[in-house]
């Protein structure tokens, strides 16, 4: 079991092999593995195994991908397979992060086949919902993200379920300076907790909060009920910030 709350950064496209080594050689100088959290990163693919070495006798930090394919092997040029993941060290995956399904076009199908191939190489999904601004003013909001959730999910049996993490990011708070309310978040929070065990669901899956997650709105949204981690952008690319948000509790 995963201990939470859950820090998960997600460096984007930000942070090559350079600067990946020595932001953890920074971090892990500064932050003591603790038993009651858990620490993740997603760099960029080609920034992993960097930011892995840098950090290589802390056990206690994950190291993921933010995007693979979702297919199994072959002829698609530029793409990360989850077994290539796996093999250079990532034991997580983002999956329908919503920067992959607005500004590369992911459907709901591909992030099932995403999601199959993680579960099938051993990486955890850290599965990602969300709803437009327009979506959330016509008041879709539970809608569309049960839509996304059953669909990313729909070929995970109840046990590769309990193995997900899932994190709900409300598209129009990532990266606008806009966080979504503490009340806000345990709404959409208890649908998708709901959602899980209506599934199936073994175990308690954690649900990640995201959207301008900052060191001064951090404990607040953790302290918001189902919220049991979250999944930060900009304020992770800066280790001062980023230490301050995961000790935010
Ligand atoms: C994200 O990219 O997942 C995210 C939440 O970004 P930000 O924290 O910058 O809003």
């Amino acid at each position: 079991m995963i201990a939470a709350p859950i820090f998960a950064a997600n460096w984007k496209m930000n942070h090559g092999p350079t600067e990946a080594g020595a932001f953890m050689r920074a971090f892990v100088a500064r932050y003591a593995a603790r038993d009651d959290r858990t620490v993740m990163f997603f760099p960029s693919a080609l920034a992993l195994a960097a930011a892995r070495d840098a950090a290589s006798a802390r056990r206690d930090l994950w190291f993921g991908v933010q995007n693979i394919s979702g297919e199994e092997k072959g002829a698609f040029t530029g793409e990360n397979s989850a077994r290539i993941a796996r093999d250079a060290g990532a034991t997580a995956t983002l999956v329908g992060h919503s920067e992959r399904r607005h500004v590369f076009g992911e459907t709901d199908q591909a992030t099932a086949d995403k999601c199959a191939q993680a579960v099938s190489h051993g990486l955890t999904p850290v599965f990602c919902v969300g709803e437009t601004l327009d979506e959330r003013e016509r008041g879709h909001t539970q809608s569309v993200v049960l839509r996304q959730l059953r669909a990313g999910v729909s070929r995970l049996d109840a046990a590769q379920l309990g193995g997900l993490v899932l994190a709900y990011e409300p598209v129009w708070a990532i990266g606008t300076g806009r966080n979504a309310t503490p009340a806000d978040a345990a709404a959409v929070h208890a649908v998708l907790r709901a959602e899980m065990g209506a599934l199936g669901a073994i175990g308690h899956v954690p649900i990640l909060y995201g959207g301008s997650v900052k060191p001064d709105n951090a404990a607040a949204l953790l302290d918001a009920p189902g919220v049991d981690g979250l999944l930060v952008g900009g304020a992770s690319l800066d280790v001062e910030t980023w230490l301050s948000v995961v000790a935010s509790v």
